[in-house]
C-alpha cells in the first residue's frame, strides 16, 4: 500500500486523538527517517525526546536483540537476572537509592504522585485524605484522569471529569508563587524544569534552586519531571543540573527506552520510596527484562558524558542559527531552549504551527507544532551539525516562502 492508501485506512479505523502529518514511514537510521515511497527526512522531533540516542542506535538494537533470544517477561512475581543491574546503574546515576520502575511517562508521574501522598501521611504527618501537591500551570504530565484534572489545557481536560482533588496550580516561573501555595498539608511541588509540550519555556534563572530551598524550608517534596527534559537533551543529564538543583524525586520515561520499548521510572531516596511495600503499587510490566536491558544500554550511553557534550555543542550552534535567524528572516517572534532542544513562536500571520510544520515536511524536515503557532525541534542527540544546518536553511526557506 502506498501513503495515501495506509493513511486512508489508519483515520478510519483507529481513534482520531491525533491529527499525525501525513507522512508514512517505514525505516530510520540515526536522525534520518524514510517514508513508504522511499523519501528521507531528518527527525527534528525524536519520538517527542524519545529517540535522544538516534533511531536503530547500535548498542541499544544489540543489547535489546540479545534480551529478546533470551528472557522477556516474567512479571514481578519473580526476581530476573536483568533487574538488579538496571536499578543499581539508574540510582547511580540520579544519585538515589532507589527505584521504582513503570513503563509509559504518565504511569511514572502517578507513580510519583502515590509516593508523595503515601509519604505525606506516613512519614510528615498529614492527616488522612488531606494531601495537596503544588502543580503549574501550562504544565503537561500525561494524559491519565489524575493528571489531566490538574492541567489547564481545555483540549487535556475538558470532558473527562469528575477529577480528583488535591491539586494547586500556581503560575510556572514564580517560587513567590509556590510559597504561597504551600501549607501544612502539602507534600509535594511537582514541576517540568523545563516545559515541553507548553512550548519549551525555560523558566528564568535560579527559579528551581528556589523552588529547591522552599521545598527544603518546608518539609515539602520536589519532584522534577524529567521525562522530557532528562537524559541528555539540555545538555545535561537532567535538566535541573543546570542550576546544580537535585530533587527529591526524579520522574524518568521517553529516552529510558531507547526509542524501543516504553521504560519509566521514579528515583528517589530510601526514606521517601521505602513508604511502598508489597502490593501497594505495581505494573505486569514494569520492570521487565526486556525494559531493564535496554535501559541499561541508555545508562552506559549516559555514563559517557557523549550524548549530553553533543546535546550541548549541537545546541548551542542551534540556538546561534536560530537567533541568526530571528534577527534576519521575518516571522520569528521568539525562540526558547537549551541544548538540542528549542521552541520557535512563528508570527500567527504566516500561517499556523501546523501549516509551517506541513511546509517543512514538504521540505524533508519533520517538526510538530504545539499550541497554535509555535513549532520545536528536538532532534535525536546523535544528529550531525550540517543536518541542523540544512534544517533551518529549511526553516528559514519556509518563513521567506509564507
Ligand atoms: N511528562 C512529560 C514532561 C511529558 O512530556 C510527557 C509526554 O509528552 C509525559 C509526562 C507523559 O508521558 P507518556 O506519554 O509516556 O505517558
Amino acid at each position: 500500500m502506498n501513503s495515501e492508501e495506509l493513511i486512508r485506512l489508519s483515520e478510519s479505523r483507529s481513534a482520531h486523538n491525533y491529527h499525525p502529518l501525513p507522512v508514512v514511514i517505514s525505516s530510520a537510521e540515526g536522525a534520518w527517517v524514510t517514508d513508504v515511497e522511499g523519501k528521507r527526512y531528518l527527525d527534528c522531533l525524536a519520538g517527542y525526546s524519545s529517540l535522544n540516542f538516534g533511531h536503530s542506535n547500535p548498542e541499544i538494537l544489540t543489547a535489546a536483540r540479545e534480551q529478546l533470544d533470551r528472557l522477556t517477561l516474567t512479571s514481578r512475581a519473580f526476581y530476573h537476572d536483568r533487574f538488579a543491574e538496571f536499578v543499581t546503574g539508574l540510582s547511580e546515576l540520579c544519585g538515589k537509592d532507589m527505584v521504582l520502575p513503570m513503563n509509559t511517562g504518565a504511569e511514572a508521574v502517578e507513580t510519583a504522585i502515590k509516593v508523595a501522598r503515601k509519604w505525606g501521611y506516613e512519614v510528615k504527618g498529614v492527616a488522612p485524605g488531606q494531601a495537596n501537591i503544588v502543580v503549574m500551570e501550562d504544565n503537561f504530565h500525561g494524559r491519565t484522569t489524575t493528571i489531566v484534572g490538574f492541567s489547564t489545557d481545555p483540549e487535556s481536560r475538558d470532558g473527562f471529569g469528575p477529577f480528583s482533588p488535591g491539586f494547586r496550580i500556581v503560575k510556572y516561573g514564580s517560587a513567590e508563587a509556590v510559597r504561597e501555595a504551600i501549607d501544612e498539608n502539602t507534600v509535594a511541588v511537582l514541576l517540568e524544569p523545563i516545559q515541553g509540550e507548553a512550548g519549551v519555556l525555560v523558566p528564568p534563572d535560579g527559579y528551581l534552586a528556589a523552588v529547591r530551598e522552599i521545598c527544603t524550608d518546608n518539609n515539602v517534596l520536589m519532584v522534577a519531571d524529567e521525562i522530557q527534559s532528562g537524559l541528555g537533551r539540555t545538555g545535561e543529564t537532567f535538566a535541573c543540573d543546570h542550576e546544580r538543583v537535585v530533587p527529591d524525586l526524579y520522574v524518568l520515561g521517553k529516552a529510558l527506552g531507547g526509542g524501543v520499548v516504553p521504560v519509566s521510572a521514579v528515583v528517589a531516596d530510601a526514606d521517601v520510596m521505602g513508604v511502598i511495600g508489597p502490593g501497594q503499587h505495581g505494573s505486569t510490566f514494569g520492570g521487565n527484562p526486556l525494559a531493564c536491558a535496554v535501559g541499561d544500554a541508555v545508562i552506559g550511553l549516559l555514563r559517557t558524558g557523549e550524548y549530553q557534550a553533543r546535546a550541548r555543542e549541537l545546541g548551542a550552534f542551534l540556538h546561534a542559527r536560530l537567533a541568526d535567524l530571528g534577527r534576519q528572516e521575518h516571522g520569528v517572534v521568539a525562540v526558547r531552549g537549551r541544548g538540542l532542544w528549542a521552541g520557535i513562536d512563528i508570527d500567527p500571520s504566516l500561517g499556523t504551527g501546523r501549516q509551517i510544520s506541513e511546509a517543512l515536511m514538504r521540505r524533508g524536515v519533520l517538526v510538530k507544532d504545539t499550541h497554535g503557532s509555535t513549532i520545536r525541534l528536538a532532534p535525536p542527540l546523535v544528529v550531525s551539525r550540517d543536518d541542523l544546518d540544512w534544517a533551518v536553511d529549511q526553516l528559514s526557506a519556509v518563513l521567506r516562502e509564507a
